[in-house]
């Protein structure tokens, strides 16, 4: 509920960005309250205790939750990234934006084969971003134990592009 209540309190709603007629979630200001980024951090964590033994992050801002929920598990951290980030063999996944595509990429020897990985984003959208980055972890060997998010927008699809997976949200809008 602390969560839930400062996502609420705190999440920017911001028209026409980055175009006009998207409505962005900006989660910032979550982010840099004290309370409300342990709450989120804490929350977005507890669906999947004891079920991962890893935590990947999405470029760029599920790396900040990532981070924090693999300290606070004493798990380690994995950066799923934008093309041309990642110095090493990749693994790479491309998939269609509104306007054009993008690419993830995932080093492919960062995780031991079979590693229980929770893959953690900002917000769920249409689930492009992390249908990409499951597909990208399962590559390289590892098990996707479910994905978290802060804020899910709830009518442009993602969950039902993620059927099958164990998804959590701390707020649905
Ligand atoms: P999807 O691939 O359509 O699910 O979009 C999710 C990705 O785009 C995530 O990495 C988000 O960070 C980003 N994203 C999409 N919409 C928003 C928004 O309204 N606020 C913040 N990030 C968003």
């Amino acid at each position: 509920a602390d969560a839930t209540d400062a996502i609420d309190r705190l999440c920017a709603v911001v028209p026409d960005f980055p175009s006009p007629g998207i409505v962005f979630r900006d989660l910032t200001p979550v982010f840099s309250d004290a309370r409300a980024f342990r709450a989120v951090v804490d929350a977005v964590a507890e669906p999947f205790a004891g079920s991962f033994d890893a935590v990947a992050g999405v470029e760029a801002r599920g790396f900040l939750l990532a981070a924090a929920v693999a300290y606070a598990t004493g798990t380690g951290v994995v950066t799923v990234r934008k093309a041309g980030k990642l110095p090493r063999a990749v693994y790479s996944a491309s998939y269609d934006l509104e306007y054009g595509q993008a690419t993830l990429e995932l080093h492919q020897s960062d995780l031991p084969a079979g590693a229980r990985v929770l893959v953690l984003d900002d917000v769920l959208a249409t689930g492009g971003t992390l249908v990409a980055a499951c597909a990208l972890l399962e590559q390289a060997g590892a098990v996707v134990a479910g994905c978290g998010v802060v804020l899910e927008l709830g009518d442009l699809g993602g969950r039902a592009s993620l059927a099958g997976r164990n998804v959590h949200a701390l707020r649905t809008v």
